[in-house]
Formats: structure tokens, sequence, C-alpha cells
């Protein structure tokens, strides 16, 4: 119910919130690109680790269709890259809107929002306010859903517990450890590589004068909360200037989520494995696609990771009602996930104030 919309207009409203596309010039073009450069890294590390680990194996979740057709989907969903590619692009938007077609809804949302731009006055200003409003709406049905959340999550894993007995508890820490052990190789292998490497900064001068930010981005779980605190670090303890944190900071936290990627990752197939769904090459290379985008749609609020996570599970076919099994350990994964999407985008703000000297 919230997905399809809470993708469009939080998109379409960052997008066009971007502001003159000329003006963020050479700045924006480097950030985009290693914010998606970092993503994908993301998720390939999520997705190898939990290949390597095999996290769901010995769980067996009876999906609830025919398995056959399924695995069928699984792989005629999984086309090549190429024809992923083409395929993003609508040829009716409502009708992409109305099937929940999410590499579709996304690649348009960009769009109108790159085209409102060139609308001029008043009529452009109506529309994208009207979008921040409706966007902000829908995070707000999320966290009306979110209260029932304790209870759904009570009753969804006594139920998976009953089902398929007590062992699947083990599963589930394996599951946990992964993404955990996951985001520990992103932080230093990735983040601090290029903090150090091109910012320029050593990695525990970075930790002693971010880490405020990073507890709190644990304790709020969301992006957008620690959003004032991480420019205050940035300009006033790591010396970005002003210009650069005041674009990197807040794109970040809307666009740029490593830790929530890698974790989709993770959970993508962790999930197939329960369902003894083999992932071809092809489903894995759309798994690390959709997460892109699907970090880039999810709002830096607490849980909508998880939301967001549906859409990477349909578009590659693997059932989402698999999600209950780890809609239980979702809230401290959530919490570190978001440890790691908030470093990411202070780390861009270093690397970018050096390439803009
Ligand atoms: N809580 C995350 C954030 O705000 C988003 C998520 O993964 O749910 O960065």
């Amino acid at each position: 119910m919230t997905v399809v919309p809470l993708v469009f207009f939080s998109l379409f409203a960052s997008t066009a919130g971007l502001g003159d596309l000329k003006k963020i010039g050479i700045l924006g073009g480097r950030v985009i690109v290693y914010y998606l450069i970092t993503t994908a890294v993301a998720i390939t590390i999520g997705v190898s680790l939990a290949n390597a680990i095999k996290p769901g194996y010995g769980i067996s979740l009876k999906a609830t269709g025919d398995i056959s057709k399924i695995l069928g989907k699984v792989n005629q969903t999984s086309p090549s890259v190429v024809k992923t590619l083409i395929n993003m692009v609508p040829s009716n938007p409502i009708k992409a809107l109305a099937e929940g077609n999410m590499l579709q809804i996304i690649f348009f949302a960009i769009l109108l929002g790159i085209a409102i731009l060139s609308v001029r006055g008043e009529k452009r200003e109506v529309i994208i306010t009207g979008a921040q409003g409706l966007s902000d709406a829908m995070i707000a049905m999320v966290n009306m859903i979110m209260k029932l959340a304790p209870y759904g999550v009570f009753a969804l894993g006594a139920g998976v517990v009953a089902r398929y007995g007590i062992k699947v508890i083990g599963n589930l820490l394996v599951y946990a450890l992964v993404v955990v052990i996951g985001l520990a190789i992103h932080l230093t292998l990735l983040l601090f590589v290029s903090l150090y490497g091109l910012g320029r900064k050593k990695p525990g001068e970075f930790l002693k004068k971010a880490w405020g930010v990073m507890v709190f981005a644990f304790s709020t779980s969301s992006s957008n909360a620690t959003l004032p605190l991480t420019m205050e670090t940035a300009e006033e303890k790591l010396g970005v200037p002003g210009y650069v944190s005041s674009f990197v900071l807040p794109l970040g936290a809307t666009i740029n989520m490593d830790g929530t990627a890698l974790y989709q990752g993770v959970a993508a197939v962790f999930i197939a494995q329960a369902y003894h769904i083999p992932l071809t090459l092809s489903a894995q290379l759309k798994i690390i696609l959709t997460a892109t985008l699907a970090s880039i749609g999810t709002a830096g609020v607490p849980g909508v990771g998880i939301v967001m996570l549906t859409m990477v599970l349909t578009s590659v076919g693997i059932p989402i009602e698999g999600i209950a099994l780890i809609l239980g350990v979702d809230r401290i994964l959530d919490m570190l996930r978001t440890v790691v999407n908030v470093s990411g985008d202070l780390i861009a703000s270093v690397v970018m104030a050096r390439f803009e000297k």
C-alpha cells in the first residue's frame, strides 16, 4: 500500500528539490556518481557474503504459490542487464504505477523531477511543495503502520518458529551476523579507504570527530533526524566548506544508503535460500541494480529499508511473505545500517571537499 506512492512522491520531490541542475554542476555530477558506486559496491559485498555464508540454508519456507511458477518467474524476470535497462522506460507510467513496476516508477519519477525544473514560476512551486507534502504524508503513514509492528513481529515470529522449528532462530542469528560483518567490511574497507585515499583524512581522526554522529544515527535509526548534527560535524569538526556540506549531506541523507543497500542484498539472498530458490547470476545482478535504486528511493527514516525490500524481492520474483522471517530482527539492523548510511554521507562530504580544492 505504501511503497508505490512513497517512492514516487519522495523521489520526485527530492529530484525536483535539487534545484537548477546547471547550478549543481560538477560537484553534483561527481557526488551522484560517487554515491552510486559506493552503494553498488555495498550491495555486492552483501550479496557475496550471503552467497558465501548461506544463512538461509536449512530453512524450508513453503511458498504459497506454485513453486515451479515462482522459479520460472525468477528466471524469466531476470533478463539480461541491457534488457532490464531498456525495460526501465515505461510505455505507460500509469500502468507502471498500477502494477508496481518499481524500476519504471523510479525512472519516471526522476525524469519528471528533472522536467518540472524547466517549468517556470508558481506552477512549479505548487507541484513541488505538493509532492513534498504527499511524501511527508506517506512517511507519516508508514509510521502509523509501524505502531502495529511489535504485534505483527510477535505474531509472525511465533508463526515462523511454530511452523519451521526453533532452529530458525539460529539461521536468523547467522543472517543478522552476515549483515553486521558486511556493514563492518564496507565501513572499514571501502569507506575508510576512500576517506584516506581520496579525502586524505585518517580514519582514527574521523572516528573521533564523527563518533557523536554515529551514536546519534544508531539511536534514532534515521538519516534525516541525524542530518543537522551531520552537517554541523562536517563543517565545524571536519572542515568541510558550507556550500559542499549543504549540498552533499541533504542529498546523501535522501539518496545515499550504503548500509540499507547492503542489508537488502543480504536479505534478498537469505530469503531466496530459505525458499530454495536458486539465484542465477543475472538474478543477482538484478538484485544489485534494483537495490541500488531502492536505496535511492528509501526515505531516511526508521524502518523504510524493509518496506523497500519488498520492491527488490518483487522485481526478482522472490515471494515477499519471506519478509516475515526477518522482521523480528529488523530494528537492531536498522540502527546499524543507519550508522553506515550516515557515515557514508559524511565521508562523501570530506572527499568532495578535497576535490573542490
Ligand atoms: N533507517 C534508515 C535511515 O534512515 C533507512 C532504512 O534502512 O530503513 O538511514
